[in-house]
């Protein structure tokens, strides 16, 4: 409601001014600033309803154990007792890509190796970022099995085999039930009690899993907090521009984004005083900082970008790249608040870690442009929760209980997708729906369950 009335508020109520230039009438600044208030004070209301919902900190202790539960369980599935006997999947990363894309990939097919109930493994000359792999720096995904080069392949519906290879994510594999955006059936019951996106939990703890720091970079990131002076609160701005712009993301200018982190620290405010309004900046354009500094100096802006005293710690990582990615991601994922583009894995990887953090941060973003989703996913369902009657043509018509294939979300109170009943493509008010969740059986034998 609050975007579908800023939206409305902002087209209707705007005039012309000189050099071409809109101003928002006075009337609707009003109006606009009475209803931010509002939904401000539900947003508490919220947040206090949460804090009254089961004994204190039944969360914060609900989220430890299923965390600590999971981790375990993918600890021992990744490290059977002997290597030679286990079944193994030993995925082949077919294309070189960014960072954020090859966590993904990586994550998928650990979902697959377990709803294969298999070992992932991987392929060490696979990682483009490192010729020491994966393990330059993170802990082995398995340290029984550590890589596997054999070229020999099999079809992945093949049971009989020890060691599978996967090197492309067939239709038939996406369309497995456990894939995503489904959770594992012996978690639903708590996570969904517990989180607002399961799966993004679910995605959340496979990342985490496979992101285990190796000991010198878990200090580098002590060293770097430190040196950084990271404190809260904090809101996580991550900037996308360089190769994507164009292709697979439109442009952006820094005062969208920051039209967002005031909002968040004029809601904050609503809670108690808040010291300094802080970022922390992560982005791949040039400029950036130097235009932030410029235009938002009552900022105090937090960056890795401009940790030059730390720069010879690069010679660890053999390219900068390296560190300064895992940097960016791990303090973008500790911020309270992120604004940015889903369309870039840089910010759905640290918003899944941000999850990992807390007991459901599920709705501590804005994203500028995409919902957020998951590489190869099936369709992502909504499921209607009110009848909906189209007001223009581009509407479609909507029945209790229909579910919606969701296409994107336009941040105006609308978003667009096709009504599986009808078959019908078009829009419809994001309130009238809600996510709807898919819970598969995943085949993880007992003993790891244990
Ligand atoms: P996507 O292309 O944005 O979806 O994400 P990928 O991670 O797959 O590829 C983008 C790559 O660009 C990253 O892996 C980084 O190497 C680089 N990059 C993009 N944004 C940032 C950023 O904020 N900080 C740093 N250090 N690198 C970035």
């Amino acid at each position: 409601m609050w975007y579908f009335i800023a939206s409305v508020l902002k087209k209707e109520g705007t005039t012309m001014g000189p050099n071409n230039t809109y101003t928002i009438k006075k009337e609707a600044m009003r109006t606009l600033d009475a209803i931010s208030e509002e939904y401000t004070l539900l947003l508490r209301d919220i947040h206090d309803l949460k804090a009254a919902s089961g004994p204190k900190g039944w969360r914060e202790e609900e989220a430890k154990e299923l965390s600590e539960m999971v981790q375990r369980q993918l600890y021992k599935l990744q490290n059977p007792h002997d290597c030679k006997e286990a079944r193994m999947l030993v995925v082949h990363l077919a294309r070189a890509c960014g960072f954020g894309c090859i966590v993904h990939k990586l994550a998928y097919n650990f979902i697959l190796a377990i709803g294969l109930n298999r070992t992932l493994v991987l392929v060490k000359s696979d990682m483009p970022y490192h010729k020491e792999g994966w393990d330059a720096a993170f802990l082995p995904i398995s340290r029984h099995c550590p890589y596997n080069s054999s070229r020999e392949t099999d079809s992945i519906f093949n049971t009989t085999k020890k060691v599978l290879h996967i090197y492309e994510n067939t239709r038939d594999i996406r369309l497995l039930p456990f894939m995503p955006r489904a959770i594992p059936e012996y978690l639903a019951p708590r996570l969904l009690r517990l989180h607002g996106q399961p799966f993004v939990w679910w995605v959340g703890q496979l990342v985490k899993y496979l992101m285990r720091p190796q000991p010198f970079l878990q200090e580098d990131f002590g060293v770097t907090e430190k040196w950084l002076g990271f404190k809260r609160p904090i809101v996580g701005i991550h900037i996308r521009r360089s190769d994507k712009i164009g292709y697979e993301a439109d442009f952006h200018k820094v005062e969208e984004y920051m039209s967002h982190v005031e909002l968040y620290y004029k809601h904050l405010r609503k809670h108690g005083p808040v010291d300094k309004k802080r970022i922390y900046l992560a982005t791949d354009g040039r400029d950036v900082h130097a235009e932030m500094a410029k235009k938002f100096p009552e900022y105090e802006v937090i960056s890795d970008k401009i940790n030059t005293k730390l720069a010879n710690e690069e010679s660890r990582y053999t390219g900068p790249s390296l560190r300064s990615i895992i940097m960016d991601i791990h303090f973008l994922s500790m911020t309270d608040y992120l604004v940015c583009t889903f369309s870039s894995q840089v910010c759905r990887l640290a918003y899944e870690l941000m999850q990992t953090q807390h007991p459901d941060a599920s709705s501590w973003f804005h994203s500028l442009d995409d919902i957020y989703y998951f590489g190869e996913q099936i369709d992502h369902l909504q499921e209607v929760l009110v009848d909906h009657l189209p007001q223009t043509d581009a509407e479609i018509e909507l029945k209790k209980g229909d579910i919606i294939k969701v296409a994107g979300n336009h941040w105006n109170g609308y978003s667009k997708g096709t009504n599986v009943r009808t078959e019908k493509k078009g829009l419809y008010p994001s309130f009238k729906v809600k996510e709807h969740k898919v819970v598969s059986e995943f085949v993880m034998n007992d003993t790891i369950r244990r």
